[in-house]
């Protein structure tokens, strides 16, 4: 199997000043301010989303002969980790989105590209990846939607569940069958560009613990045509190799997300600490809670320098899917700990709505699940550990 990924676009320090420092100024201006209620009523982000297509986010990893922007995995994990510390789903109307896009740069052909990456850059086309169904999420070669081919188009049948970005995006990197007998199975699984159409139903949005405001739904397809010349690559029985091609780049975003919640959660515990006293001292002076506060700190570094040094050995070209599984698993459980040790520090007023502990909590487990669980995380780095290492 050949590890070597693209090489990203070279990192440029420069340029990456100028966007974290305008990327701030919007989040702290725009978004912050509205958290709160669209979070807590579930509203989707509409106005933020426009003014996120202005910046030029939806196409941050785009080439820029495409349209798009061409930074550096590095850059994009910064802009990732400063979203999801402000609120973890913008940072998911991005990534999902990307990761779509990328399939296209990735494995698509050139008359794909040309007509796709420019609409995914600026956000006109703006969607996410359909791969998981009601009875297949991690055994994903389990999946039962089946694509037929009928002349210039496929005919699509089946459901897709958890798709993120399906209600109001308006295209997917929709994951098939288009041989259901297959062996090994994989060999008859491809991925469509799928825009929406006759047929492509969102049954329903999903409730969820946290990620409001972002839609996760579930899907149903009834005899829906996509033409042939959407099929990603132009050739069948590829489909799971595109998706897991960008698994790299995937476990980098979720990493960054965790190291976002991680950060987010350190400084509300800093803040707070110094200005609640309990028995006529700030909380702060308390070795109970500088224990923790270190422990958080600590954890929020390792975190970050994990998932930098994975980007950045993505941006090398260099092999880096155990070095992107650890930052996932290591960055999102440090997000999971330090809301909950936030929300210890906080008190009784960690649990009440008012504060954003309480959604930093709520928020924290997803990352634990998507782009491969953490429990499967840990399984494939012993087994690239095993790899790398011959007896
Ligand atoms: C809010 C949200 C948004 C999502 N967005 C998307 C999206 O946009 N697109 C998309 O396609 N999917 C999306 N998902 C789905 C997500 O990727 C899946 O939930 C995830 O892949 C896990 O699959 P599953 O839920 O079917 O769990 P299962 O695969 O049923 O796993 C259940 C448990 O078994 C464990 N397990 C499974 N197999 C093994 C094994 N071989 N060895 C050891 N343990 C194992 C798992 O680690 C887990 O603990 C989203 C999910 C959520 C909750």
């Amino acid at each position: 199997m050949n590890h070597r990924h693209e090489q990203a676009p070279a990192h440029d320090p420069e340029q990456e000043a100028m966007i974290l420092e305008s990327l701030d100024r919007f989040l702290a201006q725009q978004v912050k301010p509205h958290v709160h209620q669209l979070e807590h009523d579930d509203i989707y982000p509409a106005e933020i989303v426009e003014q996120m297509k202005e910046m030029g986010l939806f196409g941050c990893l785009i080439a820029p002969e495409y349209g798009g922007l061409g930074l550096s995995t590095t850059t994009y994990a910064k802009i990732i980790e400063r979203m999801s510390a402000v609120w973890m789903s913008i940072s998911g109307i991005v990534n999902s989105h990307l990761i779509m896009a990328m399939t296209v740069q990735r494995n698509g052909t050139e008359a794909q590209k040309r007509r796709f990456l420019p609409r995914f850059a600026t956000g006109e086309l703006r969607g996410g990846v359909g791969l998981t169904e009601p009875d297949a999420g991690t055994d994903l070669q389990a999946i039962r939607t089946v694509a037929r081919r009928e002349g210039d188009h496929y005919v699509i049948n089946g459901s897709k569940m958890w798709i993120t970005n399906s209600l109001h995006g308006n295209c997917l990197a929709l994951l098939v069958k288009t041989d259901t007998k297959a062996e090994p199975r994989h060999k008859g699984m491809s991925l469509f560009i799928a825009e929406k159409g006759e047929g492509f139903r969102v049954s329903r949005k999903l409730e969820k613990l946290g990620y409001k405001g972002i839609d996760t739904c579930a899907l149903d397809f009834e005899d829906y045509r996509v033409p042939a010349d959407c099929l990603v690559g132009g050739a069948e029985g590829k489909g799971l190799q595109h998706v897991l091609g960008g698994l790299e780049l995937g476990r980098i975003n979720v990493a960054a997300r965790g190291l976002g919640i991680a950060q987010a959660a350190l400084d509300e515990a800093v803040v707070y600490s110094q200005v609640r006293k309990t028995f006529g001292r700030p909380i702060c002076e308390h070795q109970a809670i500088q224990l923790k506060l270190g422990e958080m700190a600590t954890r929020t570094q390792a975190a970050r320098l994990l998932v930098y040094a994975a980007a950045q050995a993505y941006d090398r070209g260099e092999r880096c899917d155990m070095e992107a599984g650890m930052a996932k698993y290591f960055a999102t459980e440090a997000g999971q700990e330090n809301s909950l040790d936030a929300m210890r520090i906080f008190g009784g007023y960690g649990y009440s709505k008012e504060f954003n502990v309480e959604r930093l909590y709520r928020d924290a487990p997803l990352l634990l699940i998507g782009e491969g669980t953490n429990e499967m995380q840990r399984i494939i780095i012993a087994r690239q550990l095993v790899e790398r290492n011959p007896a």
